[in-house]
């Protein structure tokens, strides 16, 4: 009796042999072994049943009037590949020819008529032992791939959801330039590599003119569309890929511009002013134009060990101070102590 713990139900022999006694003695000896039966006449019903009920294995009579076992064994493995199940050729023809054939067409072993019984028994134990085996190593396999496949994906995502985490933290929701931390983060880093080289680092500080007004006459809702005109404008006189604009703070907008002499950061300052100018866009509450107009502050350091970070953004601070008390929509520009 075959081991129970293999098959989670018997396997199902598909016996197919044109002689009805040899099939009936088949049967028996299969049943005996624990194995369920089924029977065909036949290559062509043989095809049917094989089709109809997926048996575990086949015991194929070779020679068999019309469709033959070689032809039905070929038409088996073209239909089904690597799903065909295993297929024992029995055949009176022990000649090298015919062994030779019934590999060729597929069939997994063979026996010869008569049929050695012990023989039988034990080459269908083992076939199918073996089918079992493969089985089992195909599904391990396969489940070992989806796993793979789970965990990449899986990494894959957390992956993303901790890029647009970093990104969210990093950016300005009403504008989409960097925020405030950002900008601190950046600007210590720039003043750093400034300290190292002996780098001169500049920043910029501009403020819109009363944008309190601004508020008043057109609406928070206008003011906001504004700011993000302004942080358009000012956005595109970045030249440099490591220049760096930030939301400062409600109305106020700050550049990092490293290795930057005065010179060219309030050159890039005075841009920003002329060409919002252009933009025109109307500010009819603003005291000093009738349209909006911003000021701002320049300063410059060359990082020494001794200097720190804040005077840079004090200094940058003053000099908007000044802009603004020398009567706005203007640049000034104050060099660190
Ligand atoms: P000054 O020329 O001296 O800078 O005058 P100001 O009116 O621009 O300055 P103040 O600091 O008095 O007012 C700033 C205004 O900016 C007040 C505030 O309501 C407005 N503001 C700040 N953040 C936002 C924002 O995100 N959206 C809008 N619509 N307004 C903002
Ligand atoms: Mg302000
Ligand atoms: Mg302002």
């Amino acid at each position: 009796m075959i081991k129970t713990d293999f098959w989670s139900k018997p396997p199902l022999i598909l016996v197919v042999d044109d002689e009805r006694t040899l099939r009936l003695v088949l049967r028996r000896v299969m049943q005996q072994e624990g194995y369920e039966v089924v029977e065909s006449m036949d290559g062509e019903e043989a095809l049917k049943v094989c089709q109809q009920k997926d048996p575990d294995m086949i015991l194929l009579d070779a020679m068999m009037p019309g469709m033959d076992g070689f032809t039905c064994c070929a038409e088996l493995q073209r239909r089904l590949g690597e799903d065909c199940p295993p297929v024992l050729m029995i055949t009176a023809l022990d000649d090298g020819p015919s062994v030779d054939l019934a590999f060729k067409v597929g069939a997994t072993d063979y026996i010869t008529k008569p049929i050695h019984w012990p023989v039988l028994r034990q080459r269908v134990r083992r076939l199918l032992q073996t089918q079992w085996a493969m089985s089992q190593l195909r599904q391990q396999v396969e489940r070992e791939r989806l796993l793979t496949e789970q965990q990449r994906k899986l990494t894959e995502d957390l992956e993303k959801a901790n890029e647009e985490l970093h990104r969210l933290a990093s950016v300005d929701g009403l504008t989409g330039i960097a925020n405030r931390r950002y900008f601190d983060g950046y600007l210590e880093r720039e003043w750093k590599r400034a300290a190292r080289h002996r780098f001169p680092l500049s920043m910029i500080m501009c403020d819109v003119d009363f944008f309190k007004l601004y508020n008043d006459t057109y609406g928070h809702q206008a003011g906001d569309d504004c700011l993000k005109l302004v942080a358009d404008v000012i956005g595109r006189n970045l030249k440099r890929p490591t220049d760096l604009l930030a939301r400062y703070g409600g109305e106020e907008f700050a550049l990092v511009l490293p290795e930057t002499l005065p010179e060219g950061a309030v050159y890039v300052a005075e841009h920003i002013c002329q060409e919002l100018r252009e933009r025109a866009i109307p500010h009819q509450g603003s005291r000093i134009s009738d349209r909006v107009t911003l000021s701002c502050g320049v300063a410059t350091i060359v990082p020494k060990n001794e200097s720190n970070l804040r005077e840079l953004i004090k200094t940058a601070d003053m000099a908007l101070y000044q802009a603004k008390q020398q009567g706005r929509d203007r640049v000034v520009f104050k060099s660190c102590s």
